[in-house]
Order: C-alpha cells, then sequence, then structure tokens
C-alpha cells in the first residue's frame, strides 16, 4: 500500500515558457524559458515533489497546432529540464476547443484529477502555479492550493484574482522561482 504524496503541477504557458502573444507555441523553435524556470523545476526535484505540467492546448482543436508537434515539444521540454537536473513526471494537455464542454480544459480540474490517479498524488497537499484565473480555479475545484505568477498573463489578472472571493487563499508571487522558495519553505515548516 503506497501512501499518496504531494505534487506540484505547473501551467505551462507564462510559467515555465513565454506566452506567445495571439498565437499557440507550434514548435520547439517557437519555445523560450522564462528565465530561472528550468533551475526552479530542479529545486522542486530535488525536494521530492513530482512535478506535472497541466495545459491547455486548444490550438489542437482549431487546427493550429499537431499533436506531434506538441508532443516534440514537450520531448524537447523535458530533455531540457532533465538536462538542467530536474524531471518530469507527466505532461498532461486538454487538447479541445472551449465549446467543447470537456472535463480536462482549466477551469476545470479533470487532468489534475487524472494525474492524480495514475500517480498517486494527493491533491489536498499539492499546489498549482498559474498565470491565469482558470489554473487557480481548476487548483481550487481539485483541492488544491494555488499560487499565481505575474509571468505571462499573470499581472494582468492580478487584480481579478483580488476580487473572487473564493480565490481569497491564493498566494501571488513574482515568478516561478520565487513560487518554489515559496513551496520549499512551506514544507519546511
Ligand atoms: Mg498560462
Ligand atoms: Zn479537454
Amino acid at each position: 500500500m503506497s501512501v499518496s504524496r504531494p505534487a506540484v503541477f505547473l501551467d505551462r504557458d507564462g510559467v515555465i515558457n513565454e506566452n506567445q502573444d495571439g498565437d499557440y507555441v507550434r514548435g520547439w523553435e517557437g519555445f523560450r524559458f522564462l528565465p530561472g524556470a528550468v533551475a526552479a523545476i530542479a529545486a522542486l526535484h530535488r525536494a521530492g515533489y513530482p512535478v506535472v505540467v497541466v495545459t491547455n492546448q486548444a490550438g489542437i482543436a482549431r487546427g493550429r497546432l499537431s499533436a506531434a508537434a506538441l508532443d516534440e515539444i514537450h520531448a524537447q521540454m523535458i530533455a531540457t529540464i532533465r538536462a538542467g537536473g530536474g524531471d518530469v513526471a507527466a505532461v498532461l494537455h486538454c487538447p479541445h476547443h472551449p465549446q467543447d464542454g470537456c472535463d480536462c480544459r482549466k477551469p476545470q480540474p479533470g487532468m489534475l484529477r487524472r494525474a492524480a490517479a495514475q500517480l498517486d498524488l494527493d491533491l489536498s497537499r499539492s499546489v498549482l502555479v498559474g498565470d491565469h484565473l482558470t489554473d487557480l480555479q481548476a487548483a481550487l475545484a481539485a483541492g488544491c492550493r494555488g499560487i499565481l505568477v505575474l509571468t505571462g498573463r499573470g499581472r494582468s489578472v492580478c487584480d481579478e484574482v483580488a476580487l473572487h472571493p473564493d480565490l481569497a487563499t491564493v498566494v501571488v508571487v513574482k515568478d516561478l522561482p520565487a513560487a518554489v522558495d515559496a513551496i520549499v519553505a512551506s514544507a519546511g515548516r
């Protein structure tokens, strides 16, 4: 009988890598790690957290991005993270259109629940780092804590988060390295 572990869920665009203005990252050449992101993921790995990437990629449903191109981006992303001393336990993506009514597109918690079932994760002790309201809503719907970073779209949604009483527990930090510092520090208390 294994004991469920806490995980750190990371949104991808705007948290790990730069958002592409008004477009999807459609190939590895368009993928730019944000400053300190690779080192921050390595620190999570050293602290013993499985890192799970959960990303909405409606570009697939819209025909703007192929599933093969997305797989290639993620393979390269994971290789770079591993070369930097980190690891990624899983990458889950939602390929659906916002109108599809799927259970995985954030703010729905489907990807988090699926990862929890696959990897035996304890959602109540897990945290999600995101740059958008929908990330935080998915986190809370799954019973996780939420951290908002001010990279990506974070700065523009920060005020909005403050207006949502249900998001009162959300912690706001500068970027992924700061989020990781906060996660590791709170685990040590
Ligand atoms: Mg994002
Ligand atoms: Zn979906």
